[in-house]
């Protein structure tokens, strides 16, 4: 076994059959995914459009390709006739769009709403009222080729364990709170390479894991 096989066989018997793993794969070659699927890896993360379209055109059609990045509402059309689940919406309007191209390919897409968990600043993602605000919408009703089934977050880029436990716990809280009056909400999407051990301790039910799989990515 290679090291991609090796590091993936690991990951894969250390966390439960109910946690979902999905390969992120971004900057990686079409050889490493091979590599990847022939261990009988399905699930792939990418999060730049066009390289996702790319790869989906030279893989496997049985490849669940997951966006994990941030979308660009004029770049939805390109990956609206195969992306499986949209991580990051953050918005009424894109999610406006991904319903508009979904259609167009007799299609339903997955969505999950990325909220603000970390510390920092970031340009991304929904405040919890906001988040609520979104699916409380009389609109939504109307957009029916987009399935909006769970959560994601990224935690704070810190060595802290606490800190980011913190954060993970605030996401499952509200997850939960969401659960009885939104019984659609079923994936909380929490974990990296770093941290996927104390998401999933958190309630995490789908990592997102690249470097510890892939190895460290080389940016030109
Ligand atoms: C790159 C990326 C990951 C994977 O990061 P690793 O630390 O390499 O596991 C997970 N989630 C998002 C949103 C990413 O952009």
């Amino acid at each position: 076994m290679n090291d991609i096989q090796t590091n993936l066989k690991k990951i894969k018997d250390s966390i439960p059959i109910d946690v979902t793993l999905v390969a992120v794969s971004k900057t990686k070659p079409v050889s490493d995914l091979m590599t990847a699927y022939n261990t009988g890896q399905r699930i792939f993360g990418e999060n730049k459009i066009q390289e996702m379209a790319e790869k989906w055109d030279m893989l496997p059609k049985d490849i669940s390709w997951h966006m994990i990045g941030h979308v660009q509402t004029n770049k939805v059309k390109y990956m609206a006739p195969f992306v499986d689940l949209i991580h990051a919406v953050d918005s009424f309007k894109l999610l406006k769009e991904i319903d508009k191209q979904a259609k167009k390919n007799n299609r339903v897409i997955n969505c999950l709403l990325q909220i603000k968990i970390a510390e920092e600043e970031s340009k991304f993602g929904l405040n919890e009222q906001e988040a609520i605000n979104l699916l409380d919408n009389e609109d939504i009703k109307k957009l029916t080729n987009v399935h909006i089934e769970g959560l994601m977050g990224m935690a704070t880029f810190t060595t802290n364990p606490q800190q980011i436990k913190d954060e993970f716990n605030k996401i499952m809280s509200f997850f939960k709170s969401l659960q009885p009056k939104y019984p659609q909400i079923k994936t909380l999407s929490i974990g990296m390479s770093g941290d996927y051990e104390l998401a999933i301790e958190c309630g995490s039910t789908m990592v997102r894991i690249g470097s510890s799989i892939f190895g460290a990515r080389n940016y030109e």
